[in-house]
């Protein structure tokens, strides 16, 4: 043993308006701290002097407004410093949503247009950085004393809760630039999938589902109201991707849509909605620091989202194994299946799948490895309608005992015996 090993301290000046992009080693943790000056990371400020510790493949920037001193501990993948951002433009969007959230709050609670402050759709291909925009708007905007909702549409990584979801979760303070999205009292709806064109239509009711609700907490919560939302989307905005864009500006009454990286999308969104004068549709650049995944890291993200959904972020959860007999459960899948028999169609048509059809599904094998919703719903008609509660992850199933035994995040019993089963799973490693 011994500390011979050279030090691997180092110290990275950086110049006012600038960032250092920094790519944690993919199997060592990074240290760092702001030394002097002031810096901050997608939008919530360092401590001074205080290391913080950045877990593996971590990717992220150090942004200076006036000039800052970092210094590092550790080996990383990738590091460079970068004086190109488009940070003056994001703050410049801030500094608007700002002015529309202070009008919000001034004006009567009981106008309820104008007591409604912005309704932030980040939208653009992948890779563009929308969830990265849409934490430092967050960020910032708790930094002033607001605490606006985000929305998280992004069912492929998912940044509040395991993927497959749909989610939003108040944000009261700055995102910590490690621990990400509190992980409080999300309102998730569980969708089963990591594409949404595995059923469409499952994803577009959802999306209402979760708008409806929200729309009724704000009701009731002029603060929140005035904070608005900030939604994030995912990158698939071509043909039936871009539908849903439009869908999800409807519904949830967006007001203000930034487009990131994409000239076309924003041509095309702006024309669409011309007619409406209370909406803002802005073109934003993409920054140069936005790392690029592919399907295969995408895949192990995901992975990762779900150990963490169990195991925490650094290991510091412990999950409970429990068991349960077949008969305690009732798991449903939603689409698929007829919709209506062969027999009732007219000769020659075949029986259309229902989307939204709930259909129950037998314990059996086939559920081992696979990550089950728990579901709020107190009858099976309202599955679909109801969030979830929380995951559970299979471990065995034991057919001769008709017991299985699941991966929960606490003990006990589960709040529901309604289980939903998409096309979700995980291979523990
Ligand atoms: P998706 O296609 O999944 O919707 P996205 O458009 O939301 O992706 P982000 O998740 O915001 O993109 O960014 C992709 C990755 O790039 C993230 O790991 C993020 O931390 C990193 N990143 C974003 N901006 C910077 C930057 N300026 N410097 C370094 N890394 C960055």
């Amino acid at each position: 043993a011994g500390s011979a090993s050279a030090s691997t301290v180092r110290q990275v000046k950086l110049e006012r308006e600038s960032e250092l992009r920094v790519e944690v080693a993919n199997d060592t943790p990074l240290r760092l701290r702001l030394l002097t000056g002031t810096a901050e990371i997608f939008g919530t400020e360092l401590p001074p002097e205080i290391w913080l510790n950045f877990p593996p493949r971590l990717k992220f920037a150090v942004f200076t407004w006036y000039g800052a001193t970092i210094e590092m501990d550790g080996a990383t993948e990738l590091d460079y410093t970068a004086d190109e951002t488009p940070m003056v433009s994001y703050v410049n969007v801030h500094a608007i949503l700002e002015g529309r959230r202070s009008r919000a709050k001034a004006s009567s609670s009981n106008d309820y247009d104008s007591s409604q402050g912005p309704r932030v759709i980040v939208v653009g291909p992948t890779d563009s950085g929308k969830s990265t925009l849409s934490r430092m708007l967050l960020s910032w905007a708790t930094k002033q004393g607001w605490k606006p909702t985000f929305v998280d549409l992004d069912n492929g990584q998912g940044s509040i809760t395991c993927p497959g979801c749909i989610a939003a979760t108040p944000i009261e303070l700055p995102i910590d630039p490690v621990e990400g999205i509190p992980l409080d009292m999300p309102l998730v709806y569980f969708y089963g999938h990591t594409t949404p064109s595995n059923n469409v239509d499952l994803y577009k009711v959802l999306v209402k589902e979760l708008a409806r609700m929200l729309e009724r907490q704000f009701t009731g919560n002029a603060e929140s109201r005035a904070a608005g939302m900030v939604i994030n989307t995912m990158g698939w905005i071509e043909g039936v991707g871009y539908e849903l864009l439009l869908h999800a500006i409807d519904i949830f009454n967006a007001n203000v849509i930034l487009v990131l990286g994409q000239e076309k999308l924003w041509s095309m969104l702006k024309d669409v909605l011309k007619n409406k004068p209370n909406v803002d549709v802005v073109k934003l650049q993409k920054s140069g620091g936005v790392v690029s995944r592919n399907a295969k890291v995408r895949q192990k993200t995901r992975s990762y989202r779900i150990k963490e959904y169990f195991y925490g972020l650094v290991n510091d959860l412990s999950p409970h194994s429990n068991i349960a007999n077949f008969s305690d459960l009732a798991v449903y899948r939603i689409g698929g299946g007829p919709q209506a028999p062969r027999s009732a169609l007219p000769i020659g048509a075949e029986p259309a799948a229902d989307p939204t059809r709930l259909v129950p599904v037998s314990v059996n094998r086939d559920l081992l490895h696979v990550i089950l919703a728990v579901s709020f719903a107190k009858e099976p008609d309202e599955i679909i309608s109801s969030n979830v509660a929380g995951f559970i992850y299979i471990t065995d199933v034991d057919i001769q005992r008709k017991k299985i035994t699941y991966l929960g995040p606490s003990a006990g019993d589960l709040p529901s015996k309604y289980l939903i089963v998409g096309t979700l799973t995980w291979l523990e490693t």
